[in-house]
């Protein structure tokens, strides 16, 4: 046995972007939550061969300060939140301070910001796990973060990544996801210099049908009903829209994507008496908790969450979606607004 001794930082980030940074498409919804999170209205996303040698990401959210540049690559460090109680109720998509730190250790990365006090912008690199310091850039207010090269210093990592067109697909979906959570923001998707899906500000209806196509608004019901601290709202699918795979299922709670067994049950059991089993239902829902109800930090990723009532939950997701299904005469034709 060799003796003990502590890792070095790069190698405790790199092992820590193994769970936070799978593919570029961790990497892309990484670098989208955090432009949520700076209150961007504005998006604009640019890949270039599946994300594998180019994600960038740009928006016009509050930005950093120069000073506070370095800090945003540093492990663990983060400005939303500070306290145990801040954790138990984060309202915002990240947390743990590690995104940042965790891609720099596996990709070339370069960060641009300007925040509103800032007379210019400011500009900072990062290469396997060394920075540079600041430098003063020319932007508007926001930031663009552009990871390069992902994996160039892990080869062993770099054998997992897939095709082009199977990497862009999981860039794409990431996209989506995000996308159909902020109806209010907009949009651009870029693949290879190609704009891919340019979407404008619009309300929830809207922007599912921008998302999902007319096809599946128009074989939808609308869903929405309350109780306790629990709303759930959207749009499901009809039989007639059913897929093949679970591809045009978007759950979210309280605004952050998630795949859970419990809800998928629920769903599944609310669509059982109508669709058959190899066929798998579509919808976009929305679940509301307040109070507490739901810990999201369960899993670096955070697409896994812990719910404090599941029973009832359950209960509730199978009641709603039951119930609206067997009012197909409500569906996204008609003018009931969501
Ligand atoms: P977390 O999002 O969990 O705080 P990250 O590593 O993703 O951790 O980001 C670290 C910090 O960098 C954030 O807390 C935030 O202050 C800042 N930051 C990152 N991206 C942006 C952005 N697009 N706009 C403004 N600030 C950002
Ligand atoms: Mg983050």
């Amino acid at each position: 046995m060799n003796a003990i001794q502590p890792l070095p930082d790069l190698l405790i980030s790199q092992i820590a972007a193994g769970e936070v940074v799978e593919r570029p498409a961790s990497a892309l919804k990484e670098l989208l939550e955090n432009s949520l999170d700076a209150g961007a209205t504005e998006v604009t996303v640019q890949l270039f061969q599946g994300g594998v040698k180019l994600v960038r990401v740009a928006d016009n959210g509050a930005g950093i300060s120069g000073e506070d540049l370095p800090l945003a690559l540093a492990r663990h460090a983060t400005s939303k939140i500070r306290t145990l109680e801040d954790l138990q109720n984060v309202p915002s998509l990240g947390f743990r301070g590690e995104a940042l730190a965790s891609i720099a250790s596996v990709s070339r990365l370069a960060l641009v910001s300007r925040s509103a006090g800032d007379k210019h912008a400011w500009r900072i690199e990062a290469e396997a796990g060394r920075f540079t310091p600041p430098e003063p850039a020319a932007f508007a207010q926001g930031t663009a973060v552009e990871m390069r090269d992902l994996y160039f210093n892990t080869p062993a990592r770099r054998k997992f990544l897939k095709t082009e067109a199977t990497e862009f697909a999981h860039c794409e979906s990431v996209f989506k996801r995000i996308a159909l959570s902020r109806p209010s923001v907009g949009f651009t998707l870029q693949h290879n210099g190609t704009v891919r899906s340019h979407l404008r500000t619009a309300d929830a209806r809207l922007r599912i049908a921008a998302v999902l196509g007319d096809e599946f608004s128009q074989a939808s019901v609308f869903v929405d009903d309350q109780a306790a601290d629990l709303r759930l709202w959207g749009m499901a699918a009809l039989p007639a829209y059913s897929r093949s795979s679970g591809d045009a299922q978007y759950f979210f709670v309280n605004g952050r994507f998630v795949r859970d067994k419990l809800v998928a049950h629920a769903l599944r059991e609310a669509y059982r008496d109508i669709l058959h089993l190899d066929r798998h239902p579509a919808f976009v829902l929305f679940l509301e908790i307040n109070g507490g109800g739901v810990d999201v930090n369960v899993h670096p990723s955070k697409t896994e969450v812990r719910f404090r009532d599941p029973r009832a939950l359950h209960q509730f997701i199978f009641h709603t979606v039951d119930k609206a299904l067997a009012m197909p005469h409500l569906t996204g034709g008609a003018a009931v607004p969501v």
